[in-house]
């Protein structure tokens, strides 16, 4: 995309695990033929995103929050033709709608086909890769309408998690508890259109020349952080992640393998929440600063930067001043990268 760095280095990541997908829910044969399945008409080696929602913590509508989004973490990622999910925060509500072909965002305009032309019966299929399991990255999954269709066909993954006493929370156990009856009043086995659930803690994810692997990055609990792949075209999706701090249980290699995960890519989305000023505060709670967002991008030689999980107390206005600063920051440090803050439903395509 805008200002793509000519210097892609593809391979230079390596995970280091075998991908473990155990279906392990919904186990119901069914399969679809090839046209009853709506896959969005797109070129195969495209790869373009849009942020559901932007905002981290927790969600927080209102006059102030409009330009950028009050919705918590989600991606709506078409890759070669294929729709990719990145968290379920609040924002991916009005994307299930859309694809369901309901509610407001549905006939207005046709935003769906902005990214993807949606055409015709609503049937949805599609991977939800979930990085944690913290509230703003989960809480909007049991309101995704296409779950609820027996004819949607869905898969979730994301880290397994461990327990108090040692024990492994699969993805299915994790999103079954935030669907207890104390919780919600849906249970989860309502969620019909959800086929599998698997894991994807260090691994990588692979279909028809779509390659997404997961790295862990440091925040409580087992945190991943996505890179995307459509040939030479990725996209890096980090959004919860505290660079500069050593608490975390990573390896004393982590920040030379995060920069190689990172490498060349396209765009990243990366973790800003906080100011220089406001980090002597919150340090510790698993986030990072604009600055150190713009020092990691600098090391793996990104395209452009996009700041994200922006402080749910954080004006569009405020934030605007913070981006204009950090550009000219870049400007007089000689930063090749473009810089702006995710923006919620606004395309961005990687690659030139
Ligand atoms: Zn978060
Ligand atoms: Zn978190």
């Amino acid at each position: 995309m805008r200002g793509a760095s000519d210097a892609r280095s593809l391979g230079v990541c390596r995970t280091s695990k075998d991908v473990d997908i155990s279906a392990t829910h919904h186990t119901e044969a069914h399969t679809y033929e090839d046209d009853e399945v709506i896959r969005p008409a797109d070129d195969p080696g495209t790869l373009r995103f849009r942020c559901m929602g932007t905002r981290g913590s927790i969600a927080s509508p209102g006059p102030g929050t409009v330009g950028f989004g009050g919705n918590t973490p989600c991606l709506d990622v078409m890759a070669a033709g294929r729709r990719l999910i990145f968290d379920a925060g609040t924002g991916i509500r009005s994307l299930g709608e859309e694809l369901a072909g309901v509610g407001g965002w549905a006939g207005g305009g046709g935003s769906a086909g902005a990214g993807g032309s949606m055409e015709g019966e609503r049937r949805v299929e599609t991977t939800i890769f979930l990085t944690h399991f913290h509230w703003d990255h989960v809480q909007g999954l049991p309101f995704f309408m296409p779950a609820h269709d027996p004819g949607s066909e869905i898969h979730v993954v994301g880290p397994a998690q461990t327990g108090p006493d040692g024990e492994e929370l699969s993805v299915q156990d994790l999103v079954q508890g935030m669907m207890g009856s104390s919780y919600f009043p849906v249970p989860m086995a309502a969620m019909k259109g959800v086929r599998t659930f698997g894991h994807l803690n260090e691994g990588t994810w692979e279909h028809d020349g779509v390659r997404v692997r997961a790295m862990r990055v440091k925040h409580p609990s087992f945190t991943v952080g996505y890179r995307v792949n459509v040939g030479d075209r990725s996209i890096a999706y980090v959004p919860d992640n505290e660079l500069l701090s050593d608490a975390w249980p990573v390896s004393a290699d982590w920040r030379a393998r995060f920069v190689g995960f990172l490498s060349g890519a396209d765009v990243l989305v990366h973790d800003a929440m906080y100011t220089e000023a406001e980090y002597g505060v919150y340090a510790g709670h698993g986030h990072s600063t604009f600055r150190q967002a713009m020092e990691i991008a600098t090391e793996a030689g990104v395209g452009e930067l996009l700041f994200f999980h922006h402080d749910p107390n954080r004006t569009d206005e405020a934030l605007e001043r913070l981006v204009d600063r950090a550009r000219e920051e870049a400007v007089v440090g000689g930063l090749a990268f473009g810089i702006a803050a995710a923006r919620e439903r606004e395309w961005v395509e990687a690659g030139p």
